[in-house]
């Protein structure tokens, strides 16, 4: 798997604060409710906090109280990578970045929120920078 933005493991972990390496780059799951995202409802684009690509807007968020960020579709669809993920015991969508890579959470369908899509992409607030809209 190549993707546009590589970078050796030791340039992410200097660039990247612990916390954000952990999610990132090693597929950690940051504490539910405690996101700095998690309730936002600031108009703008949320971007990969990794490479900066703009990956979801303030337009799909809704609020699932799940205790994590929840979009149901992403900005545009090559925006992110969906991959199987069969860690934990459990079959779920991992979601990527699909410039850098890194990891922003997982993806889950068909629980019956009333949204366009009935997906939740339940992405980590520290996988993501929030770029408030001007006016
Ligand atoms: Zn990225």
């Amino acid at each position: 798997m190549s993707y546009e933005v590589e970078k050796p493991d030791e340039q992410w972990r200097a660039e990247l604060t612990p916390a954000e390496y952990q999610v990132l780059r090693q597929a950690g799951t940051e504490p539910a409710f405690r996101g700095e995202y998690t309730d936002t409802k600031t108009k703008g684009v949320y971007s990969c906090r990794a490479c900066g690509a703009e990956l979801f807007t303030s337009n799909e968020k809704f609020e699932s109280h799940c205790g994590w960020p929840s979009f149901f579709d992403p900005k545009d669809s090559s925006a992110v990578e969906l991959i199987e993920d069969r860690s934990h015991g459990m079959l779920r969508t991992e979601v990527r970045c699909s410039r850098c890579g890194s990891h922003l959470g997982h993806v889950f369908e068909g629980e019956g929120y009333p949204t366009p899509t009935d997906q939740r992409y339940c992405i980590n607030s520290i996988s993501l920078r929030l770029e408030p809209q001007e006016n």
